[in-house]
């Protein structure tokens, strides 16, 4: 209900240039489903804290489990937020119904939204918000220039309200590059707690992207046995154990597989390890410094909404 009711607000006033006028009879493609979609997820649930209807408690619950579903899927290695919204009148693969070789922006763009957020508040010295960016683009888009905002603006104006470049959130959004949560939850004076269990399957620790249809490393996580085997970011790669490389291709080998089997990535021989599934707990630190103190009590405030 309150992602509907946002929408009021994040779309139906502001919104990625590509999506209006709106035309019902014709495709709009955009990369920033991520913004339109899952910074409503994100203040769908912030707002519930801020309005006093959910707790800190429940609000971090939700945050952590959303994190285990992207990180436990195999679909973050193979796109991207922005590739995912941009694939959305495709495949349908926008809101991650396959998320072994998909993601949804929904989910990774509630993440997204409380990086971005949190970042800026460490930034600007809890001085400005995620919802400072919000606010300026009605201010300036909507009310001024009458249309929507380009990639480049709304990073732009993210970026004016941090007073600093945020390069690294905005390419977790364009890349699979693994996530540093606990950066960002530090600000918050938050820790995460990250616990492995293993899982189905073999691990390689590969990211990737698919370009003009071909498998491309995008990073390499380290001390995987991607790593090990000497992939790089910016390797091709066409085959997989003789079979044409694709994201499916790769997760359903991958899948197949156990720890100590070898596979031949391309011409590289890899050893592949065990798969694990990771469990999230996020929670206060003991002794938090006083900015990380007025970010996390400003950040999730509750009756701090003005009419
Ligand atoms: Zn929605």
């Amino acid at each position: 209900m309150a992602h509907e009711y946002f929408h009021n607000f994040n779309v139906k006033r502001i919104r990625p240039i590509a999506l209006g006028p709106f035309d019902y009879d014709k495709e709009n493609l955009t990369d920033m489903l991520w913004v339109s979609e899952g910074l409503s997820v994100y203040y769908q649930d912030i707002l519930l804290v801020r309005a006093g209807l959910a707790t800190r408690q429940q609000y971090l619950e939700k945050m952590q489990n959303s994190i285990a579903r992207f990180e436990n899927a195999p679909g973050r290695h193979y796109q991207s937020a922005t590739e995912s919204s941009l694939n959305a009148w495709g495949t349908g693969s926008g809101v991650g119904a396959d998320r072994s070789t998909s993601i949804s922006y929904y989910d990774n763009g509630a993440m997204l939204g409380a990086m971005l957020d949190l970042k800026i508040r460490n930034e600007s010295r809890n001085a400005r918000s995620l919802d400072d960016v919000m606010r300026g683009l009605y201010r300036k888009y909507y009310l001024g220039k009458k249309r929507g905002f380009t990639d480049a603006e709304f990073r732009e104006e993210c970026e004016s309200a941090a007073g600093a470049p945020l390069s690294e959130v905005f390419e977790y959004a364009s890349t699979t590059n693994d996530v540093d949560y606990a950066k960002y939850f530090a600000y918050a004076g938050l820790e995460i707690e990250v616990t492995k269990q293993e899982a189905p399957g073999a691990y390689l620790g590969i990211n990737t992207h698919t370009q003009d249809g071909k498998l491309v490393i995008t990073s390499v996580t380290a001390d995987s046995p991607a790593q090990a085997a000497g992939l790089r970011a910016g390797d091709q790669v066409l085959e997989v154990d003789g079979t044409k490389a694709t994201p499916k291709a790769l997760n359903d080998l991958l899948a197949a597989r156990k720890a100590g089997d070898r596979i031949k990535v391309q011409d590289v021989e890899v050893v592949l390890a065990a798969n694990t599934k990771r469990v999230f707990a996020i929670r206060e630190a003991v002794g938090p410094n006083a900015l990380q103190a007025a970010i996390l009590k400003d950040w999730m405030r509750a009756g701090q909404l003005k009419p």
